[in-house]
Parts: structure tokens; sequence; C-alpha cells
């Protein structure tokens, strides 16, 4: 191992992967440092929507793949029809990790287990070593220790608790109860071997922690499921983008705030993230016109879950009448058709 790289990227998921796999089409030398044992594993639903494959993942990695979702508002629930194609799925995250990490050549250096403690302006601390760099990457997600160094504000962000249960739903579920998640929403997704079930809520304060489990625990029971000794995980996902380009550094996937602040999908925001920004340290003048189109996505979201907040904010239950009048909507085909091109 050197003591000095061109770029350096703490973190190895799939923005910091993605960003290596990219980055070794260059003759530079690159270090990829991830604190974990295992590079792969996170607190994610794996939820992925038929963008994916703009980033060559073939929709196959996926485990399963669905042509509808079920959306409710409280207890009214529709289908969200796709004339059998299938425009959403989940990943394993495990699988997800392996898939990317094979696509990387002895090019790039991969230290697992190396956690790094220290940002300076041209190295960086890790265990008990120096490395000097040219380029550094923070794709180290939502507590990015990168964007602390760059004294960047992390105000938006979304709480996300989970269990993976051992069920059998054949269904992606999406519910929508402004009376339970506020502007977010609860979720089931099922995998092969298990189902995420889980929500996510916009900007809650640590005071409101134990109002965000008793609206999913009341969520749980209304739905019949039983969660008896599975462990709930929990995690924040940061959607305050500020920039990705600061000097010699850069900021990619949840480090740099990408992930759509109204429905928590990040793994392919920050995918692209990581391969513009690659592509942006190969050919400086690169303009990475990949990024503008998901911070268009990224806003559109955003505008919406703005509007979904004055609603809740004026009262939680004419919200729901409303998301009721627009889920009546989403069974014209016009409608839906727009819904999936939006948000799918
Ligand atoms: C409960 C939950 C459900 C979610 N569901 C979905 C979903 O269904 N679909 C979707 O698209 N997104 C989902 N997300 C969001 C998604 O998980 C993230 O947007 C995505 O993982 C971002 O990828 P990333 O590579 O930027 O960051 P991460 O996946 O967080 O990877 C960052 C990596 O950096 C490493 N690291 C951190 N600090 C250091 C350090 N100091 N030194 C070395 N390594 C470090 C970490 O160990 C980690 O491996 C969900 C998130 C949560 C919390």
């Amino acid at each position: 191992m050197r003591d000095q790289y061109d770029v350096i990227i703490i973190g190895a998921g799939p923005s910091g992967l993605s960003c290596a796999i990219e980055l070794q089409k260059s003759d530079m030398t690159i270090l990829l440092l991830e604190k974990n044992k295992e590079i792969g594993p996170k607190i994610c639903a794996g939820g992925l929507t038929a963008k994916i494959k703009n980033v060559e993942i073939p929709l196959e990695i996926s485990e399963i793949l669905f042509s509808s979702v079920l959306v409710s508002v409280s207890d009214k629930t529709i289908p969200i029809l796709n004339n059998n194609i299938p425009f959403v799925g989940t990943l394993d995250r495990g699988k997800l990790g392996q898939y990317l990490l094979n696509k990387l050549s002895n090019k790039v250096t991969i230290l697992r287990d190396f956690e790094v403690s220290q940002i300076e302006n041209d190295f960086i601390i890790a265990g008990n070593r120096k490395i000097k760099y040219k380029y550094l990457i923070g794709a180290d997600g939502s507590n990015s220790i990168v964007r602390k160094f760059l004294g960047l504000k992390n105000n938006k962000f979304i709480t996300a608790i989970q269990y993976s249960l051992p069920l059998n739903n054949q269904y992606m579920e999406l519910c929508f109860d402004a009376t339970l998640f506020g502007s977010g929403y609860g979720w089931i997704f099922p995998h092969k071997d298990y189902v995420s079930v889980g929500c996510g809520v916009q900007n809650f304060k640590c005071s409101e922690k134990l109002e965000l489990k008793n609206s999913f625990n009341k969520w749980l029971i209304d739905k019949k499921i039983e969660v008896e000794n599975a462990e709930l995980q929990g995690s924040i996902i940061s959607f305050d983008y500020r920039g990705f380009n600061f000097g010699n550094k850069f900021l990619v996937g949840d480090a740099g705030g990408f992930t759509s602040g109204l429905t928590g999908e990040g793994i392919y925001f920050g995918m692209v993230s990581g391969i513009e920004v690659a592509r942006k340290i190969i050919n400086p003048e690169y303009k990475c016109g990949e990024i503008s189109e998901i911070l268009k996505i990224k806003r559109f979201h955003e505008n919406t879950l703005a509007l979904i907040s004055f609603l809740v904010k004026i009262n939680k239950h004419l919200a729901n009448s409303i998301f009721k009048l627009l889920l009546n909507l989403m069974k014209r085909e016009y409608f839906s058709k727009k819904l999936i091109k939006h948000f799918g």
C-alpha cells in the first residue's frame, strides 16, 4: 500500500463503488476505504425503480420485480398497474455490493475494516496511517465525515425504521396516512427470503422518536403484522443537497444529500452521482449532465414534498382526504402512467 493516491474514496456503498468502477478506466491510482468488514449489507428496504437500468445494472440483479404496486391511504387501497411491465422491484444490498465489487479490477486498492477518522486538506488519517490524496471523494453516507470537514449543514433528512420479517407478501405496498406518517409513508417490500416492513418520516425531531414508533406499531397492528422478537432497525437518510464539487473534494450519494426527500430512494441517485464525479475527475471539463438530470428529478420530488408537508401542517385529516381523491384518480390509466413516469 502506498502513502499517496491520486484519488481516495471513503465509503464502499453503491455510490463509492460506482465511482471506483468508473475511475478505474483512467490510469489514476485509486484507494477505496470501507469501515465495515463486509461490503454491501446496509439497513435499507432495497426498493428499486426501473431507472436502475440507466446505470447498467440489469433488472435481473433484483430479487423480485413487480408490474403493480398497492397504494393505500388509511383504509382505502388500490393497485397501480403498469400493463404487466415490471417497473419496481427489490434487491438485496449484500448482493448489490458483491455485484459492484466484482466489477473492480486490481487497479483499485480496497481496504475493508478501515475507518477514516480524520480529514485534512491533502491527507486523511485511518487507523494510525496518514495517506495523501490529490482528490478526495466522500461516499461515506448520511453521517459523512467528509461533509462535516467541509462544514456543510445537514438539515434535511428522513428518519427511517424497519423490520425484516419472515412473511409471505406477494405485493409491494405503500401506505400514506398523514395521521401516522405525516408527509412520509409506510412500506411493505417483499424480498426472496424476507419482507422489509418499515416507515420513513421527514425532518422529525428526536423528541418525536416515541411518536414515530407508536405510529409504526399502530400501522403494524392495523395490517395484522406481528413483529415478535424481530429487531427494529433504523437510520437517517440525508437529502440536504448543497453542491458536490468543493475544489479537490467531492461528495456523492447520501453524503452529498442526493437522495429523494420524498421517496427516500437513494441507491440510483448515489450511483449516478458516483459515476459522474469520476468522469469529472478524469476530465475536469466534463459537464456532469446526468447530475443535472437527477437534481431535476429530486427537485420535482421535493416540490411535491413541500406541497404535501403544507397540507399535513394545515390538517392531517384534510391531507388524507386529498390523498384519497388523488388515489381515486390513479384508477385511470392516464394518471397512473403519469405517476409511474415521475416517481417510478
Ligand atoms: C431504512 C432505510 C430504507 C431505505 N430504503 C431504500 C430503498 O428502498 N431504495 C433506495 O433506493 N434507497 C433506500 N434507502 C436509502 C439508501 O440506503 C441510501 O440512499 C444508499 O445506501 C446511499 O448509498 P451511499 O453509497 O451514498 O451510502 P451508504 O450505502 O450509506 O454507504 C456509505 C459507506 O461508507 C462507509 N463509511 C462511512 N463512514 C466511513 C468512514 N469514516 N470510513 C470508512 N468508511 C465509511 C459505510 O460503512 C458505508 O458502507 C433506505 C435507507 C434506509 C435507512
